[in-house]
């Protein structure tokens, strides 16, 4: 049976705002992608990292690699992006940026086009079915394929930002951060500002990015994905934390995800403590809740028990997640009224 407090995180409503779609995927979704490539031959422990595992950050892109190998038809996708909507609902998350990373595929003619045409026919289908969750999309650029390819990915994203009805919201950059340098990809990520796409860039996973993380800031992105080397404790540097304070730059934290996948040593150590202490608008999310065998819910109840928040620090740093959000001003305020509706339920 479920805790008094478990319930109070479920209960919760929440701000999802770094959430990878073939990171998400659930057990019980690759149940049913497995039953339908059963030639694969792909086991379960392939898919996740279970309780108290640990991965280097290069396993767990290998791991990535083989949910892509499940998840390579139009169907599959809209399986998968209706089932994680789904259950980020489930789990209390009233709001929701998606984010993926457009793939082709020869054998299966899947194109990046329809891929992106998917996803937000995914989105649509939840909102017909009035599941009760607001879902945008970022669409990703893996920054081991390229300039040339994050230039092709910035006016994909462009085209639908204009025809998605205001779904599709922003650019994310990720993949292997140990692969290729962020200089090669800043005419393409110039370009998506200019044209109004939010960026939310993947920055200081690793040590070694201290130049690329300045530079990047230069743009300077919109939000920051990880951030877990800036700060001068961990070998960043004054001036990008100054960067990154003078610019309001939110941080998307993932505090199981940066443990499991090693660039954290333990959960005290996360650098949400860093950031929560300077007053800095961070963001708990998921980061990979299939690959990492966790929900938004036990991401606020860790941050919560580790670092001694009370029940009204978490409302609050739940609450004030909805200022980073990438959608208009007017969905903020409406998010803000539900909080205000649903506070009573949550503390009773
Ligand atoms: P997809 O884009 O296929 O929906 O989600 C999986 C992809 O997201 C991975 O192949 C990788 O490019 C990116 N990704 C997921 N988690 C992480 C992470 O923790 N760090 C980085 N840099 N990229 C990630």
């Amino acid at each position: 049976m479920e805790q008094q407090a478990d319930i109070f995180y479920r209960e919760l409503p929440k701000v999802e705002l770094h959430a990878h779609l073939n990171g998400s995927v659930s057990v019980r979704t690759v149940e049913k992608l497995i039953s339908r490539k059963p030639q694969l031959n792909i086991k379960h422990d392939m898919t996740a990292i279970g309780k108290g595992q640990r991965r280097t950050l290069d396993e767990c892109f290998q791991v990535f690699k083989v949910i892509h190998q499940l998840v390579d038809t139009e169907e599959d996708i809209l399986m998968v992006a209706t089932d994680v909507i789904k259950e980020f609902a489930a789990d209390g998350v009233k709001y929701l940026e998606l984010r993926s990373t457009p793939r082709e595929d020869n054998n299966t003619g899947l194109t990046k086009r329809r891929y992106v045409e998917t996803v937000i026919k995914a989105i649509q289908q939840c909102k017909n079915e009035e599941v009760d969750i607001d879902v945008r999309f970022l669409v990703a650029i893996d920054r081991r394929n390229g300039p040339e390819v994050a230039m092709e990915t910035v006016k994909l994203a462009e085209d639908f930002m204009l025809a998605s009805d205001g779904l599709v919201v922003g650019l994310d950059l990720s993949g292997d951060p140990t692969v290729g340098h962020g200089k090669y990809l800043l005419p393409a990520l110039q370009r998506a500002k200019n044209c109004g796409l939010k960026l939310s860039l993947h920055l200081s996973e690793v040590l070694s990015q201290l130049e690329e993380s300045d530079l990047l800031l230069n743009l300077p992105p919109d939000r920051i994905g990880h951030g877990t080397f800036l700060h001068p404790e961990v070998g960043g540097s004054q001036s990008l934390v100054d960067k990154v304070v003078k610019n309001n730059i939110p941080l998307e934290l993932c505090l199981t995800s940066n443990v499991k996948g090693k660039t954290v040593p333990c959960f005290a150590k996360h650098h949400f403590k860093y950031w929560y202490q300077l007053g800095h608008p961070s963001v708990i999310c998921t980061d990979d809740k299939g690959v990492f065998s966790t929900d938004l819910s036990q991401e606020y109840q860790l941050a919560a028990s580790t670092f001694g928040l009370g029940p009204d620090a978490v409302w609050e740093l739940s609450r004030r997640a909805i200022d980073c959000i990438f959608a208009p001003e007017t969905l903020k305020a409406q998010l803000k009224h539900k909080w205000e509706e649903l506070q009573p339920q949550a503390f009773q």
